[in-house]
């Protein structure tokens, strides 16, 4: 399966959530048998056999990807979710978005020192939501080996303020 056909199949939906906003529907990948699993094992490839203990995954297209990766790499799962949705003692780290901000937690027993984590979200736009998630992973102790999207906006220019992590996007706008 060639990243031209994944890409292919992500639908554009303008003004979503809002307008000026072109948002990237993954759900024509995900409904595909085929289109799923090459999405996945595009990142399992990658990560086969490189001892990743533990796959961080963000609220909420983050989750999708990123636990049937866990399950092919024999990894652990933890979830980075917005505020108010984990029950145990949680960090926080709060970023900006276009209007307002937004806060994300993560459990502050996720992981061990210095374990290997892999972070995985659906898109990079602003690398915000990524650097935040960066943030909480290296508070609770984890060691993050790469940040892989599926999708990265090169045009919003994410990379550089994730400059310093290793980042893997397969389609790119
Ligand atoms: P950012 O923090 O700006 O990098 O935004 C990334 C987060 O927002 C990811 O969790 C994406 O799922 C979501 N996101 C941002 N822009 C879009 C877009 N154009 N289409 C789909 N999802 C988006």
């Amino acid at each position: 399966m060639s990243i031209r056909k994944l890409k292919a199949a992500v639908r554009d939906v303008p003004d979503f959530p809002k307008p000026g906003i072109m948002f990237k529907d993954i759900t024509p990948i995900l409904k595909d048998p085929k289109l799923f699993r090459a999405a996945v094992d595009l990142f399992a490839k990658r990560h086969r056999d490189k001892g990743i203990r533990k796959i961080a995954v963000i609220d909420a297209r983050g989750f999708l990807f990123g636990s049937a990766l866990a399950y092919k790499l024999k990894a652990g799962l933890v979830p980075i979710r917005k505020k108010g949705k984990l029950p145990y003692q949680s960090f926080e780290e709060s970023y900006d978005l276009e209007y307002g901000s937004a806060t994300l937690t993560l459990h502050v027993d996720a992981f061990e020192p210095g374990e290997p984590v892999l972070l995985i979200d659906d898109l990079l736009a602003t690398g915000g939501t990524a650097l935040a998630s960066a943030k909480l992973i290296e508070r609770a102790g984890g060691k993050i080996v790469e940040i892989d999207f599926l999708i990265e906006l090169g045009f919003l220019n994410g990379r550089a303020k994730l400059a310093g992590y290793d980042l893997f996007a397969p389609i790119k706008y």
